[in-house]
């Protein structure tokens, strides 16, 4: 325990104080300063001290922390590392940071180190620390709370009051204020070092000068720009350095000095520097430096080169002025010519501008800046011969589009320039010294190439040559415009022409709605007024077309319907009310790649086809209906040629359609009465290819010919023959008979002829006869009337053919012709046969009657049975006058007879041989003949076995 006087105590802190403040103001490296002044207040005043420092981002950082003994160090440093006070919210220093107030613990023994204690561990731990008395101070400079120093006291025993907390709390305020400075220091130290390198390093030149003009300090950038190193230019007056530009810069940095005021933007020009063209650019700005009172101790400048950009700039505008200037003109050559005078004079002298034709090419502008020389160049070649013999340079120019920078004219260029056929001395005399050769390439073609001079030597660069094929670009864009659009208006007129000329009615709508395109045909089918035409509006013409439908409500939805559906194409029928038909095709336009660019309408009046169609189909009908008709009916042209055959004309001559239309009827038709025919038939004989036919023809004219129709008559015909042969031959054979009696009659009847008694016999034989005969003749006529009609039947039985032939045989032998023999052959007993046996007696006896009638030499008529094989074969046999072969079948046919006129005096109706056929088929037989003319005939049939 330290005794002090109240007096000696104050002294004794004042002088503590003012060693802390010269501690503290000894440097500005302040962690080191804080552990001094540990060192100052430990153990003078506290047995330990701890610093904490309070970080930018709230957290805390132990700068010092000292204990009078070693070993206690360590045991405190321990308890501030497991227990460090910023988890800890009871710890003095925590409460501190928050309420901003010193503390003070006069005696920390028991309560004060139990409220900052975490747990019991802690507890110890202070414990052995033997903690007595405590004291935290915050660090606070500008309002701003930078940490806490702690003062503790332990083994001492020593404890703080309340001056020890104020001489400590004056003590931090001294530490803070010293801190606070030496935070600030070394801000502005890193800030200057910073400032400096940007200054060094700036890509723009920074300098400042005295008030003499003198160089203080310029950066590298600036440094560079005047070709000097940096520390070259310190203590140069400005006229030295850029001798150049002082007479224009000095005037600027007077003008600064004096008013003070900044001069901001200079822009400056160095002509002098390199060759035209080639002109260097400055943007600068100056500012006064101040002193400490502000007075203006000097010149601040920032200079920035900004050639680069001034150029790019003027390139830029070069390009743009080109390019709408070509872009106005869609005629070639006069953009061409455009294209010589942009280049004239701005990055050339002289300028030729060729396009390639083939193996040649030819001149269509060029330009001299000198008018003189422009005529001069007016004189060179305007073609020269781009064939294989030409320089390869020149050839790759023009086949593959290489651009070419002669940057002097070396003498393989002038050689080649001369073997294109250019003179030597006119090109000296234009004087093109440094040259670019550039092509206009347009899709990989080469459509010309552009030559630029200039007569100071290596003027061209890169980057000249990058600008004029930039320039190039731009004229093969606007010369392929010009094409393209002389292309598309080409084709926009064939387009246009075609659509006009088309009989269809066109429209093209727009995605819009809009009517893109339409022909004059698509307005007159439509029948549109000219408003709506000119409206351009699809709903305005749909609107209108609607009105000429016959059913416009269907006609709209299904328009709505196909505008819904772009990806299908439609064909129909429109039907109009007045009448016509519109045939109506729909399509979606698409471009290249499938987008949709609106719809076609195609419309094309098919009113005349479908009534063409409609006549076609009822000629079809009608030519249908020829062929199934049963007459023959031809059509023979105005021209004479056989127009039309159908299948029954073909059917009934036998003359195929083939054989006969597209010839001439004249000679096709030979024997045709085709003159003769009219309306009323005219029957004529055909010779057909089954014999003779009788045709019927009647004709009637029609406006391109004659239609002819004919019908096979023979039938009719033959019956009509029939019936007058029958006539002819009925009444020839009933009046010899009748002729016969009545002459008998007579005979008997005469009074004054007294006839003897056998006389009288004899006539009444004669009408008796004559009368059987006749009775015979009726009775054949009503038999093959009955067969005929059908109303004859025969019942089939049993009969004995050999008795039925001798019966047969025995009445014909009653009046047998002297010469003329009858013999039976028939097996005996006879063989009975299924037959109606009256039937069967009258065919023999019309075989046997005939046997002898057709022989009229005599000789022997045989009638032969012969018992088959189940049936019973009779043949009648004579060897008479025999048959011709082509009449053998006619012979069985109703009234046919051989010889119809009796030459030679054998009569008969026709009618024996028909009846007998007759009657033969309806028991089961057939009759047959084998005859040879002059040798006689056999008749013959079969009958089954009863
Ligand atoms: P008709 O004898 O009354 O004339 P038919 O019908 O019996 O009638 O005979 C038809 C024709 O056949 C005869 O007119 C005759 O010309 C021929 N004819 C029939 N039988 C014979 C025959 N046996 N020999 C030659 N001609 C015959």
């Amino acid at each position: 325990m330290h005794e002090f006087t109240e007096e000696r105590q104050a002294e004794e802190r004042l002088r503590f104080l003012a060693e802390a403040s010269t501690l503290l103001s000894a440097s500005l490296d302040y962690e080191a300063t804080l552990a001094d002044l540990a060192k100052l207040l430990v153990p003078r005043l506290a047995d330990y001290c701890i610093v904490d420092a309070l970080d930018e981002d709230g957290g805390l950082r132990q700068v010092v922390i000292s204990h009078r003994n070693p070993e206690s160090e360590e045991l405190l440093r321990e308890v501030r590392r497991r227990y460090p006070p910023e988890e800890n919210d009871a710890h003095p220093v925590s409460e501190v940071l928050r309420s901003g107030k010193p503390f003070l613990a006069e005696d920390a023994r028991d309560e004060a180190i139990r409220r900052a204690a975490v747990d019991e561990e802690h507890l110890a731990l202070y414990r052995r620390l033997e903690a007595t008395s405590y004291i935290v101070v915050p660090l606070e400079a500008r309002g701003r709370l930078l940490g806490t120093i702690s003062l503790g006291t332990g083994e001492s025993r020593r404890r703080f009051g309340p001056l020890d907390l104020e001489l400590t709390h004056e003590i931090a305020r001294r530490a803070a204020q010293a801190i606070d400075n030496a935070i600030l220091f070394r801000a502005a130290q890193e800030s200057y070092a910073q400032l400096d390198t940007l200054l060094v390093s700036a890509p723009v030149g920074i300098g400042f000068w005295d008030r003499d003009l003198r160089f203080v300090r310029v950066n590298d950038a600036l440094a560079a720009l005047n070709r000097l190193s940096p520390e070259e230019h310190v203590g140069k007056p400005l006229a030295e350095v850029i001798p150049e530009l002082a007479p224009h810069l000095e005037p600027l940095y007077r003008r600064v000095l004096a008013t003070g005021e900044p001069v901001v933007h200079e822009e400056s020009t160095d002509e002098a520097i390199a060759g035209p063209g080639d002109a260097r650019h400055w943007l600068s700005s100056y500012y006064p430096v101040r002193g400490a009172d502000g007075e203006t101790t000097g010149v601040g400048g920032v200079i920035m080169e900004i050639t680069g950009q001034k150029r790019a700039d003027a390139r830029l505008r070069l390009l743009a002025e080109a390019g709408e200037l070509f872009s106005s003109s869609l005629d070639r050559d006069e953009i061409l010519k455009r294209i010589s005078r942009v280049v004239v004079p701005r990055i050339a002298d002289a300028c030729n501008i060729y396009v390639a034709n083939g193996d040649t090419i030819e001149r269509v502008a060029h330009a001299n800046a000198d008018p003189e020389l422009e005529r001069l160049m007016d004189s060179m070649p305007d073609r020269y011969d781009l064939g294989p013999s030409a320089p390869p340079a020149f050839r790759a120019l023009f086949l593959s589009g290489e651009a070419m920078l002669a940057p002097e004219p070396t003498p393989e260029l002038v050689a080649a320039l001369d073997q294109m056929g250019l003179d030597r001395e006119l090109f000296a005399k234009v004087g093109s010294r440094s040259m670019m050769f550039v092509p206009f390439v347009s899709r990989g073609e080469t459509l010309g190439v552009m030559t630029l001079g200039s007569r100071e030597p290596d003027r061209y660069r890169e980057s000249d040559l990058e600008l004029a094929l930039e320039l190039a670009r731009r004229a093969s864009a606007a010369l392929d415009n010009a094409r393209l659009v002389r292309e598309l208006t080409y084709r926009r007129t064939l387009l246009e022409a075609q659509q006009e000329s088309s009989l269809d009615g066109l429209l093209v709508v727009s995605t819009e709605g809009r009517m893109l395109s339409y022909n004059r045909r698509f307005a007159e089918l439509w029948r549109l007024s000219d408003e709506v035409i000119a409206s351009e509006s699809d709903d305005a013409a749909l609107a209108q077309a609607t009105q000429r439908v016959a059913d416009p409500e269907a006609f709209i939805e299904r328009v709505k319907y196909l505008y819904a559906h772009p990806d299908e194409t439609s064909r129909e029928e429109v039907q109009l009310k007045d009448g016509r038909v519109l045939d109506r095709y729909g399509a979606a336009v698409r471009g290249p790649d499938g987008e949709y660019f609106g719809w076609l309408w195609s419309f094309r009046d098919v009113t005349d086809q479908k009534q063409a169609e409609a006549e076609l189909r009822r000629r079809a009908q009608a030519a249908q209906a020829l062929e199934f008709v049963g007459d023959g009916v031809f059509l023979v042209g105005s021209e004479g040629m056989i127009r039309l055959w159908n299948p029954a004309a073909a059917r009934i001559t036998g003359l195929m359609e083939s054989d006969v239309v597209g010839k001439p009827a004249e000679s096709t038709l030979g024997g045709w009465p085709l003159d003769q025919a009219s309306e009323r038939p005219h029957t004529f004989p055909f010779d057909g290819q089954r014999g003779e036919l009788w045709l019927s023809l009647t004709a009637a004219e029609f406006p391109h010919g004659t239609v002819y129709a004919f019908r096979d008559l023979t039938e009719e015909r033959a019956v009509e023959q029939l019936s007058s042969d029958f006539v002819s031959t009925v009444s020839h054979e009933l009046r010899t008979p009748l002729a016969a009696i009545y002459g008998a009659a007579m005979t008997l009847r005469r009074e004054d002829v007294v006839l003897g008694h056998e006389q009288e016999a004899s006539m009444l034989e004669v009408i008796a006869g004559e009368s059987e005969r006749l009775a015979r003749i009726v009775n054949d006529i009503l038999l093959a009337s009955r067969l005929d009609s059908g109303a004859a039947t025969v019942s089939i039985g049993r009969a004995d053919a050999t008795e039925v032939a001798r019966g047969v045989l025995a009445a014909a032998e009653l009046h047998l012709p002297a010469d003329v023999e009858l013999v039976l052959s028939a097996p005996e007993p006879g063989p009975q046969v299924a037959a109606d046996a009256d039937g069967l007696r009258q065919v023999l006896v019309n075989l046997v009657e005939n046997g002898v009638k057709y022989s009229p030499n005599g000789g022997c008529v045989e009638l032969e049975l012969e018992q088959l094989d189940g049936r019973v074969r009779f043949a009648v046999r004579d060897r008479g006058l025999g048959i011709p072969a082509s009449e053998q079948e006619r012979i069985f046919e109703k009234f046919f007879r051989l010889d119809p006129n009796l030459s030679r005096g054998v009569g008969g109706t026709g009618l024996g041989l028909y009846i007998s056929r007759e009657l033969l088929r309806r028991m089961g037989g057939r009759i047959r003949v084998e005859s040879e003319p002059g040798y006689g005939s056999t008749f013959s049939f079969e009958l089954p076995l009863a």
